[in-house]
């Protein structure tokens, strides 16, 4: 039997995660959100007190990390050396912390290579920033997420609030976008782009049910 991927890329709060979520529902396939990987990653050298940018001290972390997923009612689940830290990597500091870890040769190798690990054997839809153009090139699916930055941001801080976990101000909830964004699409390894076969949906003024509907017509045909 074929498995098949499909893939949701885009700079953050672009909805990903909110839609590949309802496809997978709706689909009846995994789910697998594997900008947590990189939180995870980035959450253990903030506990660590190593810098974030510091490739070295970085690279000796991955030696002793052990980041895992499981699912429990369909949702998600990222565990840091055995401890469920689902929660925790959704903080600002862990966003900023994710995003420069992500840029480290070594932590993107084994991140890569658990996620086809984990989606062996499956029907997946994926979402990130190199799916893909790096993680799954074959995906029989892919698709480019894009939004307007300011609007990112109010989902964003709508997004924390609703989690109770937001001590950030609509100001600084932006500036964390940019700075991430900046650095997701100039870094050498693995940048945010849309390669040619993806189908872009711009999000800005258009609601999480009608993307979904968008995305589904095109799975369907
Ligand atoms: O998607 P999310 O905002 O949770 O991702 C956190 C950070 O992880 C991103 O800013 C990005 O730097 C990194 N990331 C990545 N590649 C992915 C998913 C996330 O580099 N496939």
């Amino acid at each position: 039997m074929e498995y098949y991927q499909i893939a949701i890329d885009g700079p953050s709060g672009s909805g990903k995660s909110t839609l590949a979520k309802g496809v997978a529902q709706k689909l009846g396939i995994l789910y697998l959100d594997t900008g947590a990987m990189y939180r995870t990653c980035g959450l253990k050298a903030l506990r660590l007190g190593i810098s974030t940018k510091d490739k070295e001290a970085v690279a000796e972390m991955m030696k002793d990390i052990n980041v895992d997923i499981s699912h429990v009612d369909g949702e998600q689940h990222v565990f840091l050396d055995g401890e469920d830290v689902s929660k925790e990597i959704r903080t600002a500091e862990a966003s900023v912390a994710a995003s420069d870890v992500s840029a480290i040769p070594c932590v993107r190798a084994a991140m890569v290579d658990l996620q086809r690990k984990i989606s062996e054997g499956k029907n997946v839809v994926l979402d990130g920033r190199d799916i893909g153009s790096k993680v799954f090139p074959n995906a029989k699916y892919k698709f480019f997420l894009v939004a307007a930055a300011e609007e990112r941001a109010r989902r964003r801080l709508l997004e924390l609030q609703q989690k109770g976990i937001c001590d950030q101000t609509f100001e600084e909830v932006l500036r964390d976008i940019e700075y991430r964004d900046h650095q997701d699409t100039t870094r050498a390894e693995s940048p945010l782009v849309k390669v040619d076969d993806a189908i872009e949906i711009d999000t800005t003024s258009i609601g999480i049910e009608e993307t979904q509907d968008l995305l589904l017509s095109y799975i369907k045909e």
